[in-house]
């Protein structure tokens, strides 16, 4: 359950806001349902305004100072912390088993899957060599610091190490929850469509940098990578670009590069 979004409040299911409302609901070609500018799940939760504002400012105060325990436990370790969030099946865990077999040589580097369910993903990992711990949200929409500490916990993590965090795949409410990471990487895959980061803005505003994955399919899709760049440049222009294929390992060699340009010094330089 996710107060912010209100994605897992009673009521939800029910379509229970007051109807006598201008809006329709979707009769036309042009109509839109619009619950407005703010943030999400005002409407929708049963709760007045007033008291969903207060507990979602309640949930990020509390995470804000978990993440901030996480962070200073990070910084005393010298462990650069990535936190990989996007929509499911963009290629998250694949292209972690490919940037652990790519950087495994130079840095120890340890792993915190997040799912709603199962330990396939950790097991994934698992399999590489490298530490990874499992968290599941159950009905829960995103990962929290307070999760990520307790995870941080289970792991031997090694100093001036890397720290992967694969999120839920979500692309809404993991945006905002920091979990003391360094730097939030968005992952978007080019079977999705290239306008997302405009109709998820708060994700591409988050983060620092974007991975355009399966670049490999392109030849087979209508996908247009200009647009895509295009769309996220609108959103946040200062977040680094990089397009590869986890699978092929075109341009693993960029995102390589790009974490050894925020990593601690190598332990192994390659
Ligand atoms: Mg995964």
């Amino acid at each position: 359950m996710c107060a912010v979004c209100g994605c897992g409040q009673a009521g939800l299911a029910g379509h229970d806001h007051v109807h006598g409302h201008t809006h329709d609901h979707g009769h036309h070609d042009h109509a839109v349902t619009d619950y407005g500018a703010g943030p999400a799940g005002l409407h929708v939760t049963g709760l007045s305004q007033a008291r969903t504002i207060r507990i979602e400012r309640d949930i990020l105060a509390k995470n804000a100072a978990f993440a901030a325990v996480n962070r200073a436990r990070l910084q005393r370790l010298g462990t650069l912390a990535l936190n990989l969030v996007s929509s499911p099946g963009s290629g998250k865990t694949s292209l972690l088993v490919r940037t652990i077999s790519d950087l495994g040589k130079h840095w120890p580097i340890a792993v915190i899957e997040g799912d709603q369910q199962t330990s396939h993903d950790a097991e994934r990992i698992r399999a590489t060599g490298v530490q990874a711990i499992q968290i599941n949200t159950g009905k829960g929409c995103h990962l929290d610091a307070h999760m990520v500490g307790h995870a941080m916990d289970e792991l031997d993590l090694s100093a001036n190490g890397l720290l992967f965090i694969e999120n839920v795949g979500n692309l809404v409410c993991p945006a905002a929850f920091d979990l003391g990471e360094a730097h939030k990487i968005v992952v978007l895959s080019t079977t999705e469509g290239e306008d997302k980061p405009l109709k998820y803005p708060d994700m591409f505003a988050a983060a620092d940098l974007m991975l355009l994955n399966k670049c490999d399919l392109l030849p087979h899709l209508d996908f247009n990578v200009q647009a895509c760049v295009e769309a996220a440049r609108r959103v946040n222009p200062q977040m680094d670009i990089l397009t590869l294929s986890a699978r092929t390992g075109a341009g693993m060699a960029g995102f390589a590069s790009w974490i050894a340009a925020h990593a601690p010094p190598p332990h192994h330089p390659g």
